[in-house]
């Protein structure tokens, strides 16, 4: 079995419905990126949902608008994931590991992740995904807690077990849209090649649950 927080999705708004844990994010002081942030950005799109995406933190644009993947990166991920059908706001939850932006978009803290994973626990065992992306290299040592780099992990499933279903929940990771905006070759084997056989598989698993 895979060792990753998800063995036990009981976090300490395990007893508050989703609504009352949203509130309890916009108004939340458990680490200091709260004194820094504009708005917390908590997520996009429905609950319950069939597929769920987890990136890293808000941006300067995140930051400003309160929803995730807004700035370049996320737009350049709403291209990615429309050319495969999968459109924002009803066919995807999207989130990231810290509500709030770290300053300077700095990698976040592991102290930071750790106070704002109650958060991720709790949208997890609400949206009760079948599926989940990992977009980036914080979200898939969150998650995953692999030895090996972002390059050996993207594009594998993993299976893992959660509470909320009697099947595996199936995991992949991807590269960050902000690391292809920084790799614009579409050639093949290129990251933003590689990224795109990835949410093609994605796509096509999503089709048959
Ligand atoms: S990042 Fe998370 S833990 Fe920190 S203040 Fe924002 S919501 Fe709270």
């Amino acid at each position: 079995m895979v060792d990753t927080i998800l063995n036990t999705l009981h976090n300490a708004f395990s007893d508050l419905s989703y609504s009352d844990t949203y509130t309890q994010a916009q108004k939340c002081t458990r680490c200091p990126l709260a004194t820094t942030r504009t708005k917390v950005v908590f997520n996009q799109g429905p609950v319950p949902c069939k597929l769920m995406l987890i990136g890293e933190a808000p941006g300067a644009d995140e930051d400003i608008q309160g929803i995730p993947f807004v700035g370049r990166a996320g737009q350049l991920l709403t291209k990615m994931l429309e050319a495969v059908e999968i459109f924002r706001p009803n066919d995807i939850y999207i989130t990231n590991t810290l509500k709030c932006r770290p300053p300077n978009n700095r990698t976040p803290l592991q102290s930071e992740i750790d106070y704002c994973q109650d958060f991720l626990l709790k949208q997890i065992s609400e949206v009760q995904p079948r599926i989940l992306i990992l977009v980036g290299s914080p979200a898939m040592k969150t998650i995953l807690h692999p030895d090996e780099s972002i390059s050996k992990i993207r594009g594998k499933w993993f299976n893992l077990t959660v509470d909320y279903m009697s099947e595996s929940l199936r995991v992949m990771t991807i590269f960050h849209p902000s690391y292809l905006l920084r790799n614009a070759s579409k050639e093949q084997g290129s990251p933003k090649w590689l990224t795109w056989m990835d949410l093609k598989e994605i796509k096509k698993t999503l089709d048959t649950l």
